[in-house]
């Protein structure tokens, strides 16, 4: 079994998206910084109404996959098709754009506290242009594995698995074949879990700080691992929150024009054409 290191951090940038929302953009903040086949992770948290307000009104995307996980909030989601979720503290929504939707993310609280993330996951060429559809997952199916040194791990993505256990989460059987694990653990406490040894690594840490081998990562910054069979990490002293993701990499080249993210620049150009026709959201 090999242990992976920590190969590369991405730091996190304020940045501000839809109608001013206020976040922390660490992969994807830059064309390329990406961690194939996930394409962007945005963490937005803020006590004041002024950050988050605005939302996101209607938007197209087209060709990869949108997974907001809302940890403190009340947020409505819309689109075209009529379709309607409405994601609470503890939700996650998996959309999957495919050929195109459009649809607007807007707060339903106007005082208290909104966190949560977006991840930015890639489709294969083959399935860029699958019809849109969408999975809306309540916290209550949201698993919690206790660990073995304390702490939790929710298990949004993927099998938690680590030896005699197999604690399956909602989303499973996708061609990226995703892990997303949200983990809590007391200060100094190592969480543990096999991986393919191929598959792409990040952890992201949004409470505390993480030690990964000998290296640390401070809180908010993305930490990509190197291959090998097994994910380690251990809280700071204070303990830590983060996300563990992990995913089948694609190996596609990747042509992307904000919320479209295509193979080659002639899909890039249709999908702009195909959003001004209206095209883009025609049934297929
Ligand atoms: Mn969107």
């Amino acid at each position: 079994m090999s242990t992976r290191a920590l190969q590369q951090v991405i730091q996190s940038v304020p940045a501000s998206d839809g109608a001013g929302v206020k976040l922390r953009r660490s992969l994807g903040r830059t064309q390329g910084l990406r961690v194939d086949p996930f394409l962007m992770l945005d963490e937005f948290s803020s006590d004041d109404p002024n950050d988050y307000i605005a939302g996101f009104p209607a938007h197209p995307h087209r060709g990869f996959e949108t997974v907001t996980y809302l940890i403190d909030g009340h947020m409505l989601h819309e689109d075209h098709l009529g379709h309607r979720g409405d994601l609470k503290s503890g939700a996650v929504q998996w959309m999957t754009a495919g050929r195109g939707i459009i649809h607007s993310e807007m707060p339903q609280q106007e005082r208290g506290r909104m966190r949560g993330f977006q991840l930015w996951v890639n489709l294969p060429a083959r399935e860029k242009m699958k019809p849109a559809s969408y999975r809306d997952i309540q916290p209550s199916e949201i698993p919690v594995a206790e660990l073995p040194d304390g702490g939790r791990a929710k298990v949004i993505a993927g099998t938690f698995d680590p030896e005699g256990r197999s604690i399956p989460g909602p989303i499973r059987g996708l061609t990226t074949d995703p892990l997303y694990f949200d983990v809590e653990l007391p200060g100094g406490a190592t969480f543990s879990h096999p991986v393919q040894h191929d598959y792409s690594v990040f952890v992201y840490p949004f409470e505390g700080e993480l030690l990964v081998g000998e290296k640390a990562l401070k809180t908010h910054d993305a930490g990509v691992l190197a291959a090998g069979d097994r994910i380690e990490a251990t809280a700071g002293p204070h303990g830590s929150r983060f996300l563990v993701i992990a995913g089948r990499p694609l190996g596609e080249p990747v042509a992307q024009y904000g919320p479209f993210v295509m193979n080659t620049r002639e899909e890039l150009e249709q999908a702009i054409r195909d959003y001004q026709s209206g095209e883009l959201t025609r049934a297929a």
